[in-house]
């Protein structure tokens, strides 16, 4: 295990983002990825981890995992502690459904992994050649993202065994981004190698990339009309409009899921099980 020795766990206190015990006696439900929109590890560490992290109080995780083996992993929060990742503006739960109860948050339910990534292009961080292309969930902005490396891969992979390890009840479907709990708020981790990092997780190379079939709008309109839902005379063109949004909510609602029209990791599951049914 490439985890460090701990000299970055916050002191389980008042004032620090970490609470005790979780709120269920299996504890935690899922696994929410995160994006640190940072260069390096020792930045993410400063800003979550340690005696007097930059967001002391405000938010935390309970993981770091570097780009590089020898930056390795820190640990901010103890597994048996809760890290304040996510739950600002949250939408859905660990399990795709809609949040009604404040005790379903994603820092009361789910364990939080930063990963070290630029994020998206932007302003002073332009793409490079191999970056991602992925539309938002909303449909409205298509983003250039920056890939995560082989060796991080193979980190998030060893800290997602230490996880399911301790709590056997977490599947591969309860794994997501910290946008698809808030798909209104969040862009990470869009792009994100959910194939690679579960088959490693869970030793089964048989679990489907769902993810990169519908990464841009023009591939969730086609698979939306071949699901059988109108996109108008107009088809899918690329345009993510009134209609595409209604068709998404609808194909939501027939599906089980909340009657939102936000492109989620949970669409991305039910439309593979309609599509293979
Ligand atoms: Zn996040």
């Amino acid at each position: 295990m490439v985890l460090s020795n701990g000299a970055w766990l916050l002191p389980l206190e008042p004032g620090q983002a970490v609470s005790r015990g979780w709120p269920l006696p299996t504890g935690p439900q899922g696994v929410t990825w995160h994006w640190t929109a940072t260069r390096d590890l020792l930045t993410c560490s400063k800003v979550l981890g340690g005696n007097n992290p930059v967001r002391k109080g405000q938010a935390s995780a309970h993981f770091g995992v570097g780009r590089t083996t020898q930056e390795g992993v820190d640990q901010y929060v103890a597994l048996e502690n809760r890290s304040w990742h996510a739950g600002i503006e949250q939408r859905f739960r660990w399990d795709g459904q809609a949040l009604t109860s404040a005790n379903d948050k994603a820092s009361r339910t789910t364990v939080g992994v930063e990963t070290v990534a630029l994020g998206f292009a932007r302003s002073g961080v332009p793409a490079e050649a191999d970056w991602i292309d992925v539309d938002t969930p909303d449909g409205l902005t298509r983003l250039r993202v920056q890939p995560w490396t082989d060796e991080q891969v193979t980190m998030m992979i060893e800290i997602g065994r230490a996880i399911v390890a301790k709590f056997p009840h977490i599947k591969p479907e309860h794994h997501h981004g910290h946008s698809d709990l808030c798909p209104t708020y969040k862009q990470d981790v869009l792009g994100f190698p959910f194939a690679k990092v579960l088959r490693g997780i869970y030793q089964d190379d048989t679990l489907a990339d769902v993810w990169t079939p519908c990464r841009t709008v023009l591939d969730r309109q086609r698979v939306l009309e071949t699901l059988g839902y109108s996109l108008g005379p107009s088809g899918a063109d690329g345009d993510w409009g009134r209609l595409s949004r209604e068709a998404l909510v609808k194909f939501h609602a027939d599906s089980g899921l909340p009657a939102e029209p936000y492109w989620t990791t949970f669409t991305c599951r039910k439309a593979y099980q309609r599509l293979h049914a």
